[in-house]
């Protein structure tokens, strides 16, 4: 199951990775970051592993449903109308950006 804290994590994640132009997810990158996103990021680093961004070829992210809760790794560039994830499920999955905030939060409110 994928909650909102993961979209959040993937989201800044994303945006460190963007920020320091590096392809893969490093550690190193929540230096400067307060306990509180650090922690966050911490709880999620198998999701964190699985993310590439790279500016030449496509952006490997996260998508979650808000219906089923469930979520997949996809290419950013393949937009979602329609939940794939369940059988049946009619909810519409919510791709993470690189965003430093938690602006993800209230898409699953
Ligand atoms: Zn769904």
């Amino acid at each position: 199951m994928f909650g909102v804290e993961e979209l959040d994590a993937v989201s800044l994640a994303l945006a460190l990775m963007r920020d320091a132009n590096l392809e893969l997810w490093s550690d190193r990158l929540t230096a400067g970051l307060d306990d509180a996103q650090r922690n966050m990021l911490m709880r999620h680093r198998d999701i964190l592993s699985m993310l590439v961004w790279a500016k030449r070829s496509a952006l490997v992210t996260v998508a979650a449903c808000p219906e089923c809760r469930r979520w997949s790794c996809v290419v950013k560039s393949k937009a979602l109308k329609q939940c794939g994830l369940t059988v049946g499920c009619n909810g519409v999955p919510v791709v993470a950006k690189a965003i430093a905030g938690n602006t993800t939060r209230s898409l699953f409110s």
